[in-house]
């Protein structure tokens, strides 16, 4: 690493997040300069495929005009306002007129903030405001699931079913977890997935029943578990677990995060997996990132809910500066027209998705995959150390840190998480891109399963430590 180059100076002056520190001091990061549809190039001016969207959010590619154009308007006609005190530039309302017309349920009103977390966290607050408004301040606790991601602010991070948020001292004492629906880990023997989620909606219903209906505020769930590995729910979940909510009076939020605006196929995880939320938080996709915004979407019920707890403040007591901001807003109408126009983004998922599964298929005969997973354009294929026993690799052989440095090799983004390695592409990735994609994945997972033999990474050596 040269002396003032940027990865030196990034390393001496910047912290980076969720980042494994000891692989970041040893090979350095990576500092990107440019973009050009699904590819990035860094500043040596090597190229890279980005499985992954950047952070699933780049849906429209690295070099989408379109945005550029929108945000140089917005920005030039009111470049900044916000929404406090009954103010707003225009293009936050026309985006919440878009939002009540493509939402998956009947929907009355938006709420603009910067971030998926703000935005999880502002729902808590309303959760919390309408519960007190309604006579019903018990109305505390709020469920979420193993392994599950909502976000980094402090109450979102406490959603997050993950032994990190230890190191902050969280969760909220609010906070309950039910099971990750992951069939494949953690359904019985000879379980169907139906059968698999009712025993999980039996579970929750007991949990409620135990700690007692009027002690719970909200459900949160993402259709699609993200950073869990990108793991689909099992068949019949999402309308077993609604018939148990809705029988205690309990909200289901659907953090649509990373599900929201096509990924899955549908414009929303709610149509692919069949439920009705009763808020949805919609974020990265939304305006591809290219700017900071997220939103939350209340069904009529929620708001009026809402409304009524405000009487008696005359307010909705919370708001961000930069909440509903007119740039933000107006690049995420584009995005939604890039997305949803005739011949648009969500026809290509939809036609290159099948391509995406086939490609994923063929991993199923690999020795390092213990499952494939796919819906849309996402995917996950799970890399276990013993294919039988669905055994993982040991932690100190730290899989993922390898997976990636032998990517960006040959030239790839990816993403493990845990033990999987997601791909979740821009929605504008051709056939052949897909092909190039899940080759160059191939070719390392063959490296890896090399390595691991020459290594003695293998399930005998997991078996002899185990005696
Ligand atoms: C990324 C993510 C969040 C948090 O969004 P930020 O914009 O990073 O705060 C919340 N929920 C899900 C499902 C996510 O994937």
């Amino acid at each position: 690493m040269a002396l003032n180059s940027p990865e030196a100076r990034d390393l001496a002056h910047h912290l980076h997040s969720y980042t494994h520190l000891p692989s970041l001091e040893r090979d350095g990061p990576l500092v990107l300069e440019r973009g050009e549809g699904i590819y990035v190039h860094d500043t040596h001016g090597k190229r890279y495929l980005e499985s992954v969207s950047g952070l699933w959010n780049v849906v429209v590619g690295f070099s989408e005009p379109r945005l550029v154009q929108a945000a140089h308007e917005a920005l030039k006609q009111m470049p900044a306002y916000h929404t406090f005190f009954g103010r707003t530039a225009l293009p936050p309302v026309v985006l919440a007129e878009k939002l009540v017309e493509i939402a998956p349920m009947e929907v009355s009103r938006v709420y603009f903030v910067n971030s998926g977390s703000e935005a999880n966290d502002t729902t808590i607050k309303m959760l919390w405001m309408m519960a007190k408004g309604a006579g019903e301040p018990g109305r505390r606790k709020l469920i979420s699931r193993s392994m599950a991601y909502h976000g980094t602010t402090v109450a979102s991070c406490s959603l997050n079913g993950k032994p990190y948020i230890g190191a902050f001292g969280l969760p909220l004492p609010e906070v309950r977890y039910v099971e990750a629906p992951h069939y494949w880990r953690n359904a019985h023997p000879g379980e169907s997935e139906d059968a698999y989620s009712e025993r999980l909606a039996s579970e929750l219903e007991s949990l409620i029943e135990a700690e007692g209906p009027e002690t719970f505020a909200g459900f949160f769930a993402e259709p699609v578990m993200g950073a869990g590995g990108a793991v689909p729910p099992p068949a019949g979940y999402f309308p077993k677990i609604q018939a148990v909510l809705n029988r205690h009076g309990i909200p289901l939020v659907a953090d649509e995060v990373v599900t929201g605006l096509g990924r899955t196929g549908n414009l929303w995880g709610a149509e692919t997996y069949a439920f009705t939320p009763d808020i949805l938080v919609t974020s990265k996709a939304l305006t591809s990132g290219y700017y900071p915004m997220a939103a939350v979407m209340l069904s009529p019920e929620m708001d009026r809910r809402l409304h009524r707890a405000a009487e008696e403040i005359e307010e909705f007591p919370h708001g961000f500066t930069t909440g509903g901001s007119p740039a933000a807003a107006a690049v995420a109408l584009e995005t939604i027209a890039l997305i949803t126009e005739p011949g648009g983004l969500l026809d290509n998922v939809r036609a290159v998705g099948p391509t995406l599964e086939a490609a994923l298929r063929r991993f199923e005969d690999h020795p390092l995959v213990g499952e494939v997973r796919h819906v849309g354009l996402l995917g996950a294929l799970e890399i276990v150390a013993d294919k039988a026993g669905k055994r993982p690799f040991a932690p100190e052989h730290a899989i993922g840190e390898r997976i990636v440095e032998m990517a960006y090799t040959r030239g790839l983004i990816t993403r493990p998480i845990g033990d999987s390695v997601i791909v979740a592409p821009p929605f504008i990735i051709t056939h052949e891109q897909i092909e190039e994609m899940t080759q160059t994945l191939g070719d390392v997972l063959d490296e890896l399963a090399d390595a691991a033999t020459r290594e003695g990474m293998g399930p005998e050596v997991l078996a002899a430590s185990a005696e």
